[in-house]
């Protein structure tokens, strides 16, 4: 029997960052002879490209390809020659039908390897059905979306987020759906990383941002000042004409850019911020209000915050959770609103589903809510439904 297996090395850019492409470089040669070394017969290897590396393995059972990767992650963990201990992550690919093309073979090894990256509870994964039937899901997708968009079966939703002290509506978030006509109303855990990662979100995003503008200028016309938020997918961060066409959409409907607010997702913050920053500043200078979305999801610095050219902070539906749960969680959420006000930023809570919460909100001055407890995501129709009674 013949497995195909794809290796490459932990967090390898971590590795190149922290001691130097020399470094780098030197793991990789180390790799590819250690590879060497504990090949068997029959056996071929080869770098794949930049720290991947691909190997055809005879084995008779499955104890042969696990002491395979022991062997080589235990020569590679322990290695005088490096500063650091380097772990191989494997994707597997067991060669069952020989009529299939190596290069399809060997992109299903790299494809199974995928499936565990961040996991921390196995290095390794064999490409099997599951991944196949996943695989097949996601071409379908890529073959449908374009279409979905001329279709119009992307949808905006809104959700309305409430004055806590007032209780009465102030903004409201623009959430996607898709209204997909076989699969019903698909949400974004759905589609959304497979468009981060294909690029598509750029055309859905600005496709979403229009909507918002649309129906802001309508609510102009009616004289309803309510401001509108819109996520920003990471993907648009770096680009730098993002200005321009925010800029040329809220010149188009006519709208001021204080009523088209832009949602940025924590997560981003951890990275090197120079470059977020830059542009941050650049919107605000335009006119429009920016919202730390997902707040207390990652592990952004507080010292960042100090920083960051930001209106609104949107702490995160899974940090509001333990409000209920934990004294000590109490104690967090509480001192995060009012370190959030003394930096001069509005105060959101995202996912507030009961009384208990709203209150608790209320009773550290929290500004916003937002969550089931007032409203779920709801079409345009409802939305107009929900604001006549809550303005
Ligand atoms: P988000 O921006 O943090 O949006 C809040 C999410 O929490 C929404 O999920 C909303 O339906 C959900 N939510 C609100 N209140 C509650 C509550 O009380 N309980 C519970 N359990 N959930 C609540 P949704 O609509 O599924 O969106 C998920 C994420 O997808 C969003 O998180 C946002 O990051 C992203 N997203 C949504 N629409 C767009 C879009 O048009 N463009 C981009 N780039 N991202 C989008
Ligand atoms: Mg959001
Ligand atoms: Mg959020």
């Amino acid at each position: 029997e013949f497995a195909i297996i794809s290796i490459d090395i932990d967090k390898f850019r971590l590795i190149n960052d922290r001691y130097g492409v020399e470094i780098g470089n030197r793991s990789l040669m180390i790799l590819g002879k250690t590879i060497k070394k504990v090949a068997q017969k029959n056996s071929i290897a080869k770098r794949y490209q930049g720290d991947v590396f691909s190997v055809l393995l005879s084995y008779k059972t499955d104890q042969d390809i696990l002491n395979y990767m022991m062997t080589l992650s235990d020569r590679m963990h322990d290695n005088d020659l490096l500063p650091t201990s380097i772990s191989l992550v494997y994707g597997i690919y067991k060669v069952t039908d020989r009529e299939v093309p190596i290069r399809l073979m060997c992109d299903r090894a790299r494809i199974a390897k995928k499936q565990i990256k961040g996991s921390t509870l196995t290095n390794y994964a064999v490409y099997d059905d599951v991944i196949r039937l996943k695989m097949r899901e996601q071409v379908e997708i890529e073959d449908e979306m374009e279409k979905a968009l001329l279709n119009h079966e992307f949808v905006m939703y809104l959700q309305p987020q409430i004055w806590v002290e007032k209780r009465k509506i102030c903004s409201a978030e623009a959430l996607v759906r898709w209204k997909h006509p076989i699969k019903g109303v698909l949400v974004p855990a759905q589609f959304l990383q497979l468009f981060e990662s294909n690029g598509f979100i750029t055309k859905l995003d600005t496709y979403m941002w229009e909507e918002a503008c649309k129906y802001l200028a309508d609510l102009q016309k009616r004289k309803i000042d309510l401001p509108i938020s819109v996520n920003i997918s990471r993907v648009h961060i770096g680009n730098t004409d993002l200005p321009d066409i925010l800029s040329g959409l809220v010149e188009k409907y006519k709208i001021s850019p204080r009523l088209l607010e832009l949602e940025i997702t924590e997560n981003l913050f951890m990275d090197d911020v120079t470059e977020l920053f830059d542009q941050m500043a650049e919107l605000k200078k335009r006119g429009f209000k920016i919202l730390m979305d997902d707040f207390g999801s990652g592990y952004s610095s507080l010292n960042m915050l100090r920083k960051a050219p930001v209106d609104t902070l949107k702490i995160d539906r899974f940090f509001l959770d333990e409000i209920l749960s934990t004294e000590r969680g109490k104690i967090i959420v509480e001192s995060s609103v009012r370190m959030a006000k003394l930096l001069g930023l509005l105060v959101v809570a995202e996912g507030v589903e009961t009384k208990e919460q709203l209150d608790f909100l209320a009773s550290v001055n929290c500004d916003i809510a937002q969550g089931f407890y007032f409203s779920k995501p709801i079409p345009l129709a409802e939305f107009e439904v929900f604001l006549s009674k809550n303005i």
